[in-house]
């Protein structure tokens, strides 16, 4: 059984969890808890008296946009997502699914039709939601489906820090990303190739080890 963070990284770079693998290094960074507590407090943060006088609670929130744009975000995501009751006041969170091929948490499971959604700490693409989030999203969808012996067709994946609520689609293009990482997983035995992106390997934490240049080390050379 495979778990959602391994196909998620293997999305990613194959290298990574390989290193992660190597120093059994997979566990999630801090600011998770912090970002997640957003995603159950939308209403709270976005509702509140901020003319009163009283502090704005979004002022210590971890977010990552000023205050009004992440209101207006959320505020379009309450009129526009049928679903953002249940994703505002979850009724299970954290919740383990296992499915035929992988397993793993999904941050919050909504009822009838059941939809798992993921939260992301980090930022969001313009559009749509990055690759690995799309092989998370497929792999929870999937694992919940095999559980409740139903279709689900959907996934929701939160950028709270952006306030920003993406549906993800099982498309045949997503579904066929999620095959890709199962088979890196299941074949990883030696390390992959490096990849050839810099965006991806500079905010890497093995990127020392890996030996690629990051955006620091390429700076530096590119001064002497
Ligand atoms: S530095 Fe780049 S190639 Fe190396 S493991 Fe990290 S993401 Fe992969």
């Amino acid at each position: 059984m495979l778990a959602f963070s391994d196909l998620r990284t293997a999305a990613y770079c194959p290298r990574q969890l390989w290193y992660a693998r190597k120093h059994d290094d997979r566990a999630p960074p801090d600011r998770v808890d912090a970002v997640r507590e957003v995603a159950t407090r939308y209403h709270e943060l976005l509702d509140a008296e901020t003319d009163t006088g009283q502090p704005d609670p979004l002022a210590d929130a971890p977010i990552e946009a000023p205050p009004g744009t992440w209101r207006e975000r959320v505020e379009r995501v309450r009129e526009r997502e049928p679903r953002f009751r249940d994703l505002d006041r979850p009724a299970a969170t954290d919740v383990f699914l296992a499915g035929r091929e992988c397993h793993g948490v999904a941050s919050k499971v909504l009822p009838d039709p059941p939809l798992p959604s993921l939260v992301s700490p980090g930022r969001p693409p313009e559009q749509g939601v990055w690759e690995p989030h799309a092989v998370w999203a497929v792999a929870a969808a999937k694992a919940l489906a095999w559980e409740r012996e139903r279709r689900v067709d959907e996934a929701v994946v939160e950028y709270p820090a952006y306030g920003v609520v993406r549906r993800v689609r099982l498309t045949t293009r997503k579904k066929a990303a999620y095959r890709s990482a199962i088979r890196e997983v299941r074949e990883l035995d030696a390390p992959p190739e490096r990849l050839d992106d810099t965006a991806k390997c500079d905010p890497c934490r093995f990127a020392n080890e890996c030996g690629v240049a990051t955006r620091t080390l390429r700076s530096r050379l590119a001064e002497r």
